[in-house]
């Protein structure tokens, strides 16, 4: 009996194995289509400069507009084309739309930096460096525009190559930053020494600030003022990511990041709403100067 049910264990689980097999790989072709017909789209999510409260870049988020599922966050679908081989290709695509999108912005008289993120296996593929020089050549957008993010994670994976290749874009003047900082197990050292002008300080973080009990609020506090602090001595500047409320911002600004980003300045959107949402926050800010 024993024999028969550790059989069906394996066949019963060999069962799944398939079947997760069989989803992943229909979601690989599905997206392979979606990038040819044109689904996937990029939403932007501003970057307030704090010490100046002006907005002075964007992030770059992606999203699939799935013809039955709806708008698929990057959760849904970019460990899936990072597994399948397919996520250089998909990265290709926001690298030329966001380019393109940055240069018009540019062309409107809005020079907003534009960050794009980039998965650890793109770095290992080797054409990372060639991939962007394409993209900036053929939007005519300047080099000093284009932000590169990278985790923490995928910087970790192997240093070596990642302070080449940093090393490399940021003389062609391509600026790097190590996004979610904060949120690995990473060697300190190791990402400190990293040839990348940006610290994004990673949202669990940044929420730990208000709303929870008083005690974790100010321990949070004193890790956001560490990684500042550790930033500046390194010459590079930091991003306070996921804040959400008034007071988060207030105490951001107050430990001195250098920018913040989150839901309390506003959510990710679709690049046609930018320029009117800029207007917007200017129109107010000088009625506010009065
Ligand atoms: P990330 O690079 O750390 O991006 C920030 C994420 O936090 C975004 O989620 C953004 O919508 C969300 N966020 C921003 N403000 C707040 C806030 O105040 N509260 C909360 N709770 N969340 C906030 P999203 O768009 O779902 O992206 C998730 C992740 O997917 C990104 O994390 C990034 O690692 C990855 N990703 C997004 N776009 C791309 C892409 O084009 N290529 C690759 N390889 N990865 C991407
Ligand atoms: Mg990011
Ligand atoms: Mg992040
Ligand atoms: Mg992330």
């Amino acid at each position: 009996a024993a024999k028969a049910a550790g059989r069906d264990t394996v066949t019963l689980f060999s069962g799944e194995l398939r079947a997760a097999a069989q989803r992943r790989l229909h979601v690989t072709t599905e997206l392979r289509d979606a990038i040819a017909a044109g689904q996937l789209v990029v939403h932007y999510q501003p970057l307030l400069h704090l010490r100046t409260r002006t907005v002075t870049g964007v992030e770059a988020l992606v999203r699939w507009q799935h013809p039955e599922r709806g708008l698929l966050p990057p959760a849904e679908f970019v460990p899936v084309a990072e597994a399948s081989g397919l996520v250089d290709e998909l990265t290709r695509w926001v690298l030329a739309t966001v380019s393109r999108d940055a240069a018009e912005w540019d062309a409107m008289g809005l020079p907003l930096t534009a960050a794009v993120n980039i998965s650890a296996t793109h770095m290992g593929s080797g054409t990372l460096v060639s991939d962007v020089t394409a993209a900036l050549a053929s939007s005519g957008l300047r080099p000093e525009r284009l932000v590169l993010e990278l985790t923490e994670t995928s910087v970790a994976e192997d240093p070596e190559r990642a302070a080449e290749q940093f090393a490399e874009l940021r003389v062609s003047g391509i600026e790097v930053s190590i996004d979610d900082f904060g949120s690995g197990f990473s060697c300190l050292g190791q990402i400190v020494s990293m040839p990348a002008g940006i610290l994004k300080i990673d949202k669990s973080l940044v929420q730990g600030i208000a709303g929870s009990g008083h005690k974790q609020a100010s321990q949070s506090a004193a890790a956001v003022e560490t990684v500042v602090s550790l930033a500046k001595a390194c010459g590079m500047r930091s991003v306070a990511e996921g804040v959400e409320t008034p007071e988060q911002l207030a105490t951001v600004a107050a430990l001195g990041c250098t920018y913040a980003q989150g839901f309390v300045i506003a959510r990710p959107m679709p690049a046609e709403d930018l320029p009117r949402w800029l207007g917007a926050r200017s129109r107010r800010r000088a009625a506010l100067a009065g």
